[in-house]
């Protein structure tokens, strides 16, 4: 399931546990908000759960009512994706290769893939610069 994160509720800490407790919605479609808590073991791509943050999408595999894997897939602005996401080990290219871009179709700022480069999550071409 996809979802887009609304408000951020809480960052447990170590008493209440290493959870992050977010409001979201589905995306792209949209529907009632709904409370996601997710485990920090669960976060597959992101740095840290306290980067989380309003606007960024996020991949959500559940095992019964429990998230089991949350993939962070793009962000409202570069900033807050290049603060938030775990890129994959980078292999040298001998050109300039595009990593993350704001994508026209899902209007977030999304990892790139392939080359040409395109949208990891639609799969649409990157603008050419
Ligand atoms: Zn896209």
């Amino acid at each position: 399931m996809r979802v887009v994160i609304r408000e951020v509720l809480n960052v447990g800490g170590f008493f209440a546990g290493e959870t992050v407790t977010l409001a979201a919605q589905r995306w792209p479609d949209g529907g009632p908000e709904q409370t996601v808590t997710i485990d920090d073991a669960a976060l597959t791509n992101v740095i840290a759960r306290h980067l989380l943050a309003p606007g960024m999408i996020l991949e959500l595999q559940f095992a019964g009512d429990r998230v089991e894997q949350a993939t962070l897939l793009g962000a409202p602005d570069y900033a807050a994706l290049r603060a938030a996401w775990r890129q994959p080990p980078i292999r040298p290219t001998p050109t300039p290769r595009v990593l993350s871009f704001r994508c026209p179709a899902c209007k977030v700022w999304v990892a790139a893939t392939g080359d040409p480069p395109v949208c990891a999550v639609c799969g649409a071409a990157a603008p050419q610069s």
